[in-house]
């Protein structure tokens, strides 16, 4: 039996729809490293750590910056319940490189009240708004030259 060539992508957080359609593959960014999905891949549960989620929809890639949450493919659909999660376009690059540079000069400060483990996911969560926002631009740039 031939595979579908495409499966339905629904990405929530708990206050918000960011992303619902017809995908043709999806990189995911799982606890334990990325993990590719395609059409007709074997139903599974996975946990979602901080990263980018880029998935291709009629031939154009997008990219969603997420935290934390849960990766379920079923098989007809793949949803990723994230607990945070912004849409490429929707993301305020400023706010996420002031966002890194607060974190990291706190990191740095050696006072012993920072909370470094927090502190070091919110340099992760940053970093991954950041390369979510640029690589969307980087792409728009390609489409127009
Ligand atoms: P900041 O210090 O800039 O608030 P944060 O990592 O502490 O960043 P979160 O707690 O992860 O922010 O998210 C709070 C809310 O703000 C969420 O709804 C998230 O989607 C949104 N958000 C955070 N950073 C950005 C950004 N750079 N652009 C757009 N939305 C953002």
């Amino acid at each position: 039996m031939a595979l579908p060539e495409k499966i339905h992508l629904e990405i929530v957080t708990p206050d918000k729809q960011v992303y619902s359609g017809n995908v043709e593959s999806i990189l995911v960014p799982a606890q334990t490293g990325y993990m590719g999905i395609l059409p007709g891949h074997a139903p599974l549960l996975a946990e979602l750590g901080i990263g980018d989620i880029e998935f291709t929809a009629d031939g154009v890639t997008e990219c969603v910056a997420c935290s934390w949450g849960f990766i379920e493919v079923l098989p007809d659909r793949v949803v990723l319940l994230a607990q945070e999660a912004e849409l490429s376009s929707d993301i305020d690059l400023k706010r996420a490189e002031e966002a890194k540079a607060r974190a990291e000069k706190l990191l740095a400060s050696g006072d012993p009240d920072v909370d470094y483990a927090a502190t070091e996911l919110a340099v992760l969560r940053a970093m991954s708004r950041i390369n979510a926002a640029k690589s969307a631009t980087a792409r728009q740039t390609m489409r127009k030259s």
